[in-house]
């Protein structure tokens, strides 16, 4: 494509769900990635469309929880000591989210991208021939202790006040939902508007092929910087190719506030670590997605496999994985689930892309109004998909976008 309307920068499900909004727009795209589909986070996740998670991770909640998790090495929460001085300043960022005032405005806005999110998901997935691959299995929160049940109540009632279904649930009743528990579960919520697909990497690859399939060119190359020019956008390639678009969707995940910096603009990205193992199949008789809070990690059911992983490592881009981290994680899951076969597992490490305010950045870059950031979902990125494509495409074509972008303004730092 000599000059597209719009170039994506990445083909993560961000990307190239924007791409397939901008498309059905009628307008040209062209999608970079280094790698090519299905590269980055987007592969490895655990599949939830996690719409009841309205709650910003930077909150009062987990700054009482952090100072436990971070005395295990291999806990819920680790900084590695040759990451420590890079993360400390986004750390402050994050403990400055924290803030009630703050926590509040958060969570308002995460709950209209949620909505719109789950409003738009239904009809993306028909239009992209992705539907057969929803599945409405809900998720399960379990707690050991009748303190940590307590200790997550004020959270239930403000997802209650946004219109959140979910149940409390004794141990008897989480029995009837999921056989095998241990029984140092002793209370359980459940929220049945958790949903989540089939393998997120085949997700994400089915999206590269629908796109393709309207004529869209998804191209293999690194980028390395953006230049505003009279016409529209230049993207220089690492090997210094140029290309040109009209307009350009920064949607690198973790890797993009790099390419955003060459537009003179800095942006407090970073990456948080998560782990897992992909279990064979029949590994367990999972029959619904469940959430270990108190431990940090979720297994999940997909068509491909069990997954068990999750936790947080504030350890940049360049650290090698520490894969004891997904061990941890799947000992604990035999001693949880009775019957859990560890064997055969195939571990991943991804790059949650975040801010430390835990909302993604959706808006114009500072220099050019040429260029849409589409970057920083965190945790939710899969999730936020479809919601995020809508407004890209939104702000592509000129119209006001579905929901107020005030607290996902780039520019809020
Ligand atoms: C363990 C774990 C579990 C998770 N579970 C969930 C979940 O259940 N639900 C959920 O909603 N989210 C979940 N997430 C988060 C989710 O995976 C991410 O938020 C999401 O995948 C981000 O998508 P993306 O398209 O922005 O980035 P990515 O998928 O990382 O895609 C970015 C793409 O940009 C490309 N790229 C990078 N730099 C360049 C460059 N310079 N030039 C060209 N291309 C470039 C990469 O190759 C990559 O393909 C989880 C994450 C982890 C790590």
């Amino acid at each position: 494509m000599a000059r597209p309307d719009v170039m994506v920068i990445g083909a993560g499900v961000v990307g190239l769900s924007a791409a397939i909004a901008a498309q059905a727009r009628g307008l040209s795209v062209a999608v970079v990635d280094r790698e090519g589909p299905a590269a980055g986070a987007s592969a490895g996740n655990a599949g939830a469309f996690a719409f009841t998670d309205i709650l910003p991770l930077a909150s009062p909640g987990i700054l009482k929880k952090a100072p436990k998790w971070l005395l295990d090495p291999l806990g819920p929460l680790s900084v590695p000591p040759a990451y420590a001085l890079q993360i400390a300043p986004w750390m402050f960022r994050f403990w400055r989210a924290c803030q009630p005032s703050r926590v509040a405005r958060s969570t308002s806005a995460q709950t209209s991208l949620m909505d719109l999110s789950k409003a738009e998901l239904e009809p993306f997935l028909a239009a992209t021939d992705t539907f057969s691959m929803l599945r409405k299995e809900g998720n399960l929160q379990v707690y050991e202790s009748e303190e940590e049940f307590q200790a997550s109540l004020p959270g239930w009632e403000v997802r209650r006040n946004h219109g959140i279904e979910f149940q409390h649930l004794k141990a008897d009743e989480m029995a009837a939902i999921q056989p095998g528990l241990a029984s140092r579960f002793t209370r359980g919520t459940f929220t049945p508007g958790w949903y989540s697909i089939a393998d997120p990497k085949l997700y994400t690859l089915a999206l590269a092929n629908n796109f393709r399939s309207r004529g869209g060119v998804i191209e293999t190359a690194e980028i390395s910087a953006l230049r505003a020019i009279p016409t529209g956008v230049e993207v220089v390639a690492a090997d210094g190719k140029l290309r040109q678009a009209g307009k350009v969707v920064l949607a690198a995940g973790a890797f993009s506030h790099r390419i955003a910096k060459t537009l003179g603009e800095h942006i407090p990205l970073e990456t948080e670590r998560g782990y897992n193992t992909t279990l064979p199949a029949d590994a367990f008789d999972l029959r619904t997605q469940i959430t270990f809070g108190g431990h940090g990690f979720v297994v999940s059911k997909l068509s491909t496999g069990i997954r068990v992983g999750g936790a947080v490592e504030l350890g940049g881009l360049a650290l090698a994985p520490n894969f004891r981290r997904s061990e941890a994680m799947l000992l604990k899951a035999r001693t949880f689930l009775a019957g859990l076969r560890p064997e055969g597992g195939v571990q991943w490490m991804g790059f949650r892309p975040s801010l430390p305010d835990s909302l993604p950045a959706i808006g114009s870059a500072k220099a050019t109004p040429d260029v849409i950031y589409a970057f920083g979902h965190g945790h939710l990125g899969l999730t936020q998909s479809a919601g995020t494509a809508r407004i890209v495409a939104d702000l592509l074509t000129g119209r006001k976008p579905a929901i107020d972008l005030t607290a996902f303004s780039p520019q809020r730092f």
